[in-house]
């Protein structure tokens, strides 16, 4: 079985990216072939400073094998690496509707938001498609804000197959439903292009700073809360144990219990649980050149299978 997901270099990951996807993408590797790419075409739809699109590339990378990706199992490349996704990319465009693109929420959430698109951000979900479908994948691995994504790939897929012959396998969509969406610090869908993550390795004074900005209620201290619709309660779920969960959803329920120790909780099980990450990335930062050396080996693997793919798409089509 080929798993493959894909995250973008547009800004320090996040908890939601680790809960959504790199956590799940590092456990299943154990499950079959794993490929993961750090997809920087699609960062170039929202990021124009190179400087940072470089650093943001090295971070993420770094970050991965600090959390426990094992290059060895895993294919780690760099999107660009296999410049063969674009060509394949503008096959996959001829046989796109248009209005399957115009019904993507990512994009129109990224319009609502005063984002002021570009082409490529349009058109991003056939440059996805072309990632996996290149790689034949057989699982995408997402948060759910993704899930529609994949879901557009299997429509193009389905519908180029139908169109040319059977070049492409249809990938299945992979969610974990208990961290389906991971909330921002003002209650929306957690994104680095919305400034209201929490970075997984941010340092210690601003992460704290923005745990304590974590948009609640204003119910008084006295008072009763409720844990299910509280955004410091999801985001403690998400690293303590189940019984400091029912203790803080009991604390909730009593009342008596402020938003701003539910914070400190958070905030403590947060920095411990990834200490060990962080130590890890600390070596991994002095030694670049394994970074690099990681990353030209995975490109060497993804390219000899995208090869394959582009080779029978072209000849599908009538270009060979
Ligand atoms: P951008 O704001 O630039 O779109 P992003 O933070 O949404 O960045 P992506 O690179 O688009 O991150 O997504 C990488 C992976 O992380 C995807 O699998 C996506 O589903 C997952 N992911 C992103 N945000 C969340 C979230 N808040 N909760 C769960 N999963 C998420
Ligand atoms: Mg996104």
């Amino acid at each position: 079985m080929r798993i493959l997901s894909g995250i973008q270099p547009s800004g320090r990951l996040h908890l939601g990216n680790y809960f959504g996807m790199m956590k799940p993408a590092i456990e299943m590797q154990a499950e079959g072939e794993a490929y993961l790419f750090i997809a920087d075409y699609h960062a170039l739809t929202s990021v124009s400073d190179p400087a940072a699109l470089r650093q943001a590339t090295r971070d993420v990378a770094v970050d991965f094998l600090a959390c426990g990706l094992d290059p060895e199992r895993t294919v780690f490349f760099r999107q660009s690496d296999v410049p063969q996704v674009t060509e394949l990319t503008w096959l996959l465009s001829v046989v796109t509707p248009m209005g399957l693109l115009e019904r993507c929420h990512s994009y129109k959430d990224k319009i609502a938001r005063g984002i002021s698109p570009n082409h490529g951000l349009f058109a991003y979900p056939v440059l996805m498609a072309a990632d996996i479908l290149a790689y034949q994948s057989d699982v995408v691995p997402v948060g759910r804000d993704q899930k529609q994504h994949v879901e557009v790939t299997r429509d193009i897929a389905i519908k180029f197959n139908g169109q040319f012959g059977e070049v492409f396998k249809v990938p299945d969509v992979s969610i974990r439903e208990e961290v389906a969406v991971v909330p921002g610090i003002d209650g929306q869908k957690m994104s680095k292009s919305y400034d209201n993550h929490i970075e997984l390795f941010g340092d210690e004074k601003d992460t704290r700073a923005r745990i304590m900005r974590i948009v609640t209620d204003s119910k008084p201290l006295e008072a009763p809360k409720k844990p299910e619709s509280c955004n410091v309660f999801a985001l403690y779920r998400l690293f303590a144990g189940d019984e400091q969960i029912e203790q803080m959803a009991a604390d909730y329920c009593r009342g008596g219990y402020g938003y701003g120790s539910a914070k400190k909780a958070l905030f403590d099980a947060m920095w411990g649980a990834l200490e060990p990450f962080r130590r890890k990335r600390a070596e991994l930062c002095r030694d670049s050149d394994y970074v690099e050396s990681v990353l030209r080996r995975g490109a060497d693997r993804a390219g000899a299978e995208a090869d394959k793919t582009l080779k029978k798409a072209r000849r599908a089509v009538g270009l060979d």
